[in-house]
């Protein structure tokens, strides 16, 4: 469990930003009070590297991704968002099968396993996880894990 997730969170976009080719702006907030929350670290960190760096990888240059963090009665929920290319309705359903890309990812490189991994993550902490996204207008993921 990461003692400080305040901590765990802003290092993390900072590994992110100093890798970022594209120069986007990745900003972290947080809305929440509790800091000691008790999950696998590795697994929390699969899941937020693979839904950030998908949201730097389908979003253009000098665009802003977000990682929103809060409390809300007994879960934590994350939520990454971007203004990128977004995903068809018609690959939602496919979305964490894996080796299954969007079919608007053009030459965008990629294997399709990020989100396989992802759901696998939540699913072991009993969470959740849902998407919304729009076509050209963004995508944002939100992810609620119980604090136990
Ligand atoms: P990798 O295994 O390297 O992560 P990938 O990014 O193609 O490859 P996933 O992370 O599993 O694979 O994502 C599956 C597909 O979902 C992507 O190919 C893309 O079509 C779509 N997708 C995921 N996140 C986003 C996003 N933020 N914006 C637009 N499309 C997305
Ligand atoms: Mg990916």
């Amino acid at each position: 469990c990461p003692a400080n997730l305040f901590k765990f969170c802003s290092d993390l976009v900072e590994e992110l930003q100093l890798g970022d080719g594209k120069k986007h702006t990745i900003e972290f907030i947080k809305k929440f009070e509790c800091n000691t929350i008790y999950m696998d670290e590795k697994l929390l960190r699969s899941i937020l590297s693979n839904l950030l760096s998908n949201a730097i990888k389908y979003s253009s240059k000098g665009s802003i991704v977000q990682l929103i963090v809060y409390c809300h009665l007994k879960d934590i929920v994350f939520q990454v968002k971007d203004c990128g290319i977004g995903i068809p309705a018609e690959d939602i359903p496919r979305l964490f099968d894996p080796f299954h890309r969007a079919r608007n990812v053009n030459d965008i490189p990629g294997t399709g396993l990020g989100m396989a991994i992802v759901k696998k993550a939540v699913d072991l902490h009993r969470g959740q996880i849902t998407v919304n996204s729009q076509i050209d207008v963004g995508t944002i993921f939100t992810v609620i894990l119980p604090l136990k």
